[in-house]
C-alpha cells in the first residue's frame, strides 16, 4: 500500500478479489456506514426512500438550501445493487431536480451505457442534496450535515456496490483523508458493501487523461456487478 494511502476508517483494501458480500440485511443499525456519522442523526426511524426524500425536500439544515432552487435527493431503483454517488447538484440539476443531467451527467450516461448498465436500474445520488452557489465545493460542515441523508439512503437501499464519483464522494464515503488519485480503481469492503472510487465525469470533461483510467475502473465495476 502506498505511503500516501490514508489510514482508512474500518475498511480494508480487497487486494485481489473482494470477499463475497454478506446476505442482506448487511449491518446492524447501531453502526453507521459512513465514518463520523451518528446513527441517531441519520433518520433511524425512516425505512422508505420516499419518506426520506420528503424530509430532505423540506430540509434547511445548512446554508445551501437558501441559495439553491430545489433539493436534488437522488433517483433510480430503490432496490438497486449498485449506487453511484457524486458531489452535489450543479446548475442543470438544480433546475431539473434530478442528479447528473447536465454535461457531466450526459457523459455519465454514456459511460454507464458502454459499461452495460441501464440508468433506471442503478441508483444515483450526491453527497449534498442542494447546489452549492457557483458550483463551489461543499464546505465540510455542509457535507457533515447532509451525510445524514446519504447514510440513510445507503441504509435503505442496501447496495452491494457503491461507486464514489470524484474526490468529494471519495472523502465523504471512504475517508476524509483519501486521495482519489491514490485509491481510485481499488476495491474496499465495509459492512459487506464493496466500494470503489473513480473520477467524476466533470473531471473527465476538463482532463482528457482521466478518461482511460476511468474506463478501466468502470470495467472492473461492470465485472463485479455482473458477478453479483
Ligand atoms: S444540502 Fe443537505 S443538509 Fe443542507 S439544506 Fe440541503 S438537504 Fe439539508
Amino acid at each position: 500500500m502506498s505511503v500516501e494511502q490514508p489510514d482508512l476508517f474500518g475498511i480494508e483494501p480487497a487486494m485481489d478479489k473482494p470477499a463475497e458480500p454478506e446476505k442482506k440485511p448487511l449491518r446492524q443499525e447501531t453502526e453507521p456506514f459512513l465514518p463520523g456519522v451518528r446513527v441517531e442523526a441519520a433518520f433511524p426511524h425512516v425505512y422508505k426512500l420516499e419518506e426520506l426524500a420528503a424530509l430532505a425536500v423540506n430540509c434547511q439544515a445548512c446554508r445551501l438550501r437558501s441559495t439553491c432552487q430545489q433539493v436534488v435527493f437522488g433517483e433510480g431503483d430503490p432496490d438497486s445493487k449498485i449506487m453511484f454517488i457524486g458531489e452535489g447538484p450543479g446548475q442543470d440539476e438544480d433546475i431539473q431536480g434530478r442528479p447528473f443531467v447536465g454535461r457531466a451527467g450526459q457523459l455519465l450516461n454514456k459511460i454507464l451505457e458502454a459499461a452495460e448498465f441501464s440508468r433506471p436500474d442503478v441508483y444515483i445520488g450526491n453527497v449534498v442534496k442542494c447546489r452549492p452557489p457557483g458550483n463551489r465545493i461543499p464546505n465540510p460542515d455542509e457535507v457533515q450535515i447532509c451525510r445524514n441523508y446519504l447514510e440513510a439512503q445507503i441504509r435503505i437501499i442496501k447496495p452491494s456496490i457503491i461507486v464514489c464519483l470524484g474526490a468529494a464522494a471519495c472523502k465523504a464515503v471512504i475517508d476524509p483523508k483519501a486521495k482519489i488519485s491514490v485509491i481510485r480503481g481499488k476495491w474496499f469492503m465495509r459492512q459487506g458493501i464493496k466500494i470503489m472510487a473513480t473520477y467524476h465525469p466533470a473531471a473527465l470533461l476538463r482532463t482528457e487523461a482521466y478518461k482511460r483510467p476511468t474506463w478501466e475502473d468502470f470495467k472492473l465495476i461492470r465485472d463485479e456487478y455482473k458477478g453479483l
